[in-house]
């Protein structure tokens, strides 16, 4: 499904098959999640994707065949291509396993052709291995909300009461990790939204309210899902000395000024920026193990405007893409 122009739909062309280089495997597509950044890049938000694109970063797959050099995966693994598509393997960043800052990296389904097709090629090394078991249309949607999510999560270090202002895919994810690690978790939604206040609380929540509201008790730490900067002073003044607010987007309008107050006494304020190999290993054996659920909604490749339809709708589940 080719993307050629903000504002267009996409269309489903027939294209050759992408041939592995050297360091590279060809992955059979096997389910590609729709993400919110997807729908920033086809409303022309993000101004510099490669033209024409397959979108999609959220894509599982079974490696086909592999290009020279590649160890691993082989053919035949069940592995995920997130959002971080190459690095450069030399830099600082990517020598101190911050790859996700490396300057020359560049990104699937942006920079490089993505999941929303039959075939795409991948960096063997940027590949994660997906568990065993885990069925393709389950674990699409953790490549990159939950990613994210899980990031931010560890960068909260061992808050015990965490607030999630916005309870979107990431923050639903988030939840079910954070459960299982013991952690006691309030949610904040735009005020009066009654609804998604109470399906956090059926998520596990002990509270849930509107995000101009004060928590019933301080916060360890706060991660912001929603893009707006409005969010991070009272996000900053629900959490206790010491604790940190992590903002999970990777846009969000302006954040307005505020008192020093607020950050004195040693809060943390932070963001996170795309994702690590490390993170991605890491969350996808938890996932397995926990196991997360992810609410799939499965649409034909060939109705990836439908699912990119459903994704701008929002609600409590993910459009999956499934070709075939
Ligand atoms: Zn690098
Ligand atoms: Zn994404």
């Amino acid at each position: 499904m080719l993307f050629e122009a903000a504002g267009r739909p996409l269309e489903l062309r027939d294209l050759p098959d992408p041939e592995p280089g050297p360091g590279e495997v060809l992955v059979d597509v096997r389910a590609c999640a729709v993400c919110r950044t997807d729908l920033h890049i086809l409303d022309g938000d993000l101004t510099e994707p490669k033209l024409p694109l397959v979108p999609g970063h959220q894509v599982v797959g079974t490696v086909a065949t592999v290009g020279d050099g590649v160890r691993e995966p082989v053919p035949g693994d069940l592995v995920g291509v997130a959002w971080l598509g190459r690095t450069c393997g030399t830099c600082a960043y990517c020598a101190s396993g911050r790859e996700n800052l490396c300057p020359d990296a560049r990104f699937t389904g942006y920079d490089l052709d993505g999941g929303y097709a039959d075939r795409l090629v991948a960096d063997a090394r940027s590949c994660l291995p997906v568990p065993a078991g885990f069925e393709p249309v389950e674990a699409a949607p953790l490549l990159c909300a939950g990613l994210i999510g899980y990031r931010a999560l560890r960068f909260t270090g061992d808050a015990r009461r965490v607030g999630l202002y916005g309870f979107g895919n990431a923050a639903r994810l988030v939840t079910q990790v954070a459960l299982h690690q013991g952690r006691e978790l309030v949610a904040f939604t735009r005020p009066g939204d009654s609804e998604t206040q109470r399906l956090a609380l059926e998520r596990g929540c002990v509270w849930a309210g509107d995000s101009t509201q004060a928590p019933p008790e301080p916060l360890d730490a706060a991660i912001v899902f929603a893009a707006v900067g409005d969010l991070v002073p009272l996000a900053l003044a629900a959490v206790a000395p010491g604790g940190s607010v992590v903002c999970a987007e990777i846009h969000m309008s302006d954040i307005p000024s505020f008192a020093y107050d607020l950050l004195w006494r040693e809060r943390v304020l932070r963001s996170v920026a795309n994702l690590t190999r490390a993170d991605g290993v890491e969350l996808l054996a938890l996932a397995a193990e926990i196991p997360l659920r992810t609410d799939p909604v499965v649409f034909p490749l060939a109705l990836a405007n439908d699912a990119v339809a459903a994704a701008r709708a929002g609600g409590a589940t993910t459009p999956v893409l499934v070709p075939g």
